[in-house]
C-alpha cells in the first residue's frame, strides 16, 4: 500500500495524523504529509479510517 496527500486539497485538520501518526506527519506550514512510502500491513486499517476521515477527500490510497 502506498497513500497520497493531495496538497491542493488538504486544510490541515490534521485528523489524519491524529489516526495514523507513524504514517502522517504535519510540516512547516501544517499541512500533512506521507512519511513512509510504503505503508506496513499493520498500518492499513488506520490509514483507510485517515482516508474516510478527510473532510477534504485529500488522502488517495494505493493498493
Ligand atoms: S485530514 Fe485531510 S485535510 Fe486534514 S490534514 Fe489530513 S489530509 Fe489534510
Amino acid at each position: 500500500m502506498h497513500v497520497l496527500v493531495d496538497k491542493n486539497k488538504c486544510h490541515g485538520h490534521n485528523r489524519c495524523v491524529a489516526l495514523a501518526d507513524e504514517v502522517f506527519d504535519v510540516d512547516d506550514e501544517g499541512f500533512a504529509v506521507v512519511v513512509l512510502d510504503t505503508i506496513p500491513p499493520e498500518q492499513h486499517d488506520k490509514v483507510r479510517r485517515a482516508e474516510l476521515a478527510c473532510p477534504e477527500r485529500a488522502i488517495t490510497i494505493e493498493e
